[in-house]
């Protein structure tokens, strides 16, 4: 076999594209740098050697401090929605180092995130505190053990540097593996800065590297908002499952390839409520819990308006083409939506039926303010201990619920596992990643392992969680999250 001489084997195709898609710029160097944690099982998903990542070496280069050969260091340009106002953004601190391959020949990008300014900054500082990195680690790996697509953390690098908020932190980088960068907001970029044969340039990159199937397809840009819609439909029923509330669902943060990306006021909510939210800027809730299914809908129609000028000459032909994808969203996310949580109750095969059993056991939540996890892990335990159980109505809903189950045939321990394997037994809780990132700042990383640890497996129900099984205390809230930290 031929030795590698690098790292990392880079590949630039983003680099490829029209100019104006990006900003070639390399990381600013940082004094100290220091891994807080590496993360092993994706190195080996990667196919990285561990101990060169470790090297001297890997650290100056995943800290921003060296480039290595065959990386073409880039900030990629895009526009967005944020709270439904168009603004042109970019990776303000942001770069991509470039693409590799995963251990299925996958390729990904590579990215350093809190790297250091670039020309899409602003005023800002291009830099992260190591508090906002490390949450996005813990988030985005319990996703990954809640089966949820998302971009990967491979490490955490600490920089040595104070960066100001509202007081100085201890400087923090991240660094981020996606199956790749683009965004909603890469397209609005396109449309509204660029010409119809960049847009085209982009529209067939994004093929490429998500959809290929469709690339000989009668209309492929047709076939790409469908395979788009069809994506986020399923991921956002995901997080609607498990109660994880992204935060921040402007156009620039959501992932054409249908991964959760950019967790800075992401949480996962404890009592069940619609109006759930807490992001500190979200004042009036167009991101709370309940409304995600929508504002993924509303997003997804600012991604279709981009297309249509690829999907049909006569523009009119195709609004009414892409109207249609869209309108066909609301069934598909509810298709998934009642897919998932019926399988949290036990059922194999849902019917139509089956939805008011979902949406009355949820009502039943709301009104008695239940914990959304542990209900439905103490119903996967059948623990009658919570005191929601003790309710009439739970009572009486229990009846209709029992008496669905034994219609279907399947013994009482194949409901139980699909049920154990359908409900987290752990979710990270706010104040325990809170208290997990607290230790670090002072030094000690015993609490994020351990965190970690529980977060790989959240469906084992031999382990014995302790209280990080246990909602927030009151004392503590309301729980309040950030962007840009
Ligand atoms: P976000 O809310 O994380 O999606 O960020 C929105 C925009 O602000 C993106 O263009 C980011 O790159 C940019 N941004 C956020 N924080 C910083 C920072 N500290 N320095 C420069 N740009 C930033
Ligand atoms: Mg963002």
């Amino acid at each position: 076999m031929k030795k590698k001489e690098t790292i990392f084997d880079f590949e630039n195709t983003y680099n490829k594209l029209p100019e104006s898609f990006y900003s070639p710029i390399a990381p600013t160097e940082v004094k100290m740098p220091e891994y807080l944690i590496i993360n092993e099982d994706l190195c080996q998903a990667l196919n990285l050697d561990l101990e060169a990542i470790k090297s001297k070496e890997g650290l100056e280069i995943l800290s921003g401090n060296q480039v290595e050969e065959g990386s073409m260091p880039l900030a990629q340009a895009y526009a967005g929605h944020q709270f439904g106002h168009f603004t042109m953004l970019g990776d303000g601190r942001a770069i991509l180092l470039g693409e590799i391959y995963d251990k299925n020949q996958l390729k990904v990008d590579l990215q350093l995130k809190a790297s250091g300014p670039t020309p899409y900054s602003r005023r800002g500082d291009g830099r992260g505190t190591l508090r906002a990195m490390l949450r996005e680690y813990i988030i985005s790996e319990a996703m990954v053990g809640l089966k949820i697509p998302t971009t990967r953390s491979l490490a955490v690098v600490k920089t040595g540097q104070p960066v100001y908020r509202e007081r100085p932190e201890k400087g923090g980088l991240l660094v981020r593996i996606a199956s790749s960068h683009l965004r909603v907001g890469t397209f609005e970029y396109a449309l509204n800065f660029t010409s119809k044969e960049d847009l085209k340039v982009l529209a067939d990159y994004a093929l490429e590297r998500h959809y290929p199937a469709y690339k000989d397809s009668k209309n492929p840009y047709l076939g790409l908002l469908k395979a788009v819609i069809r994506r986020q439909a399923s991921l956002i029923a995901k997080w609607q499952s498990v109660g994880f509330i992204h935060g921040v669902m402007n156009t620039d943060n959501m992932a054409i390839s249908g991964e959760t990306i950019d967790y800075g006021p992401c949480a996962f909510m404890d009592a069940y409520h619609l109006k759930t939210v807490f992001s500190s800027i979200d004042h009036q809730g167009r991101y709370a819990y309940g409304n995600q299914p929508y504002i993924g809908g509303w997003n997804l129609s600012r991604f279709a308006e981009t297309l249509i000028p690829l999907i049909d000459e006569d523009y009119d032909k195709a609004k009414q083409m892409a109207q249609e994808e869209i309108e066909n969203l609301h069934l598909l996310f509810q298709a998934s939506y009642f897919k998932y949580m019926t399988k949290k109750i036990g059922i194999f095969n849902h019917t139509k039926e089956d939805e008011s059993l979902i949406l009355k056991l949820l009502q039943i939540m709301e009104d008695t303010g239940a914990d959304y996890t542990n209900t439905f892990r103490a119903l996967s335990l059948d623990d009658e201990s919570d005191p929601l159980f003790s309710s009439p109505k739970f009572k009486a809903w229990k009846i209709f619920w029992h008496e669905r189950l034994n219609k279907q045939g399947q013994s009482d321990q194949a409901v139980k596992d699909l049920m154990q394997a359908s409900n987290p037994a752990v979710i990270p809780r706010n104040h325990k990643v809170e208290q997990a990132l607290d230790a670090v700042d002072q030094g000690d990383n015993r609490l994020m392992n351990k965190l970690l640890g529980y977060l790989k497996n959240p469906f084992d129900y031999q382990v014995d969680y302790g209280d990080y099984e246990n909602p927030m205390p009151p004392s503590q809230m309301p729980y309040r999250t950030y962007c840009g930290t």
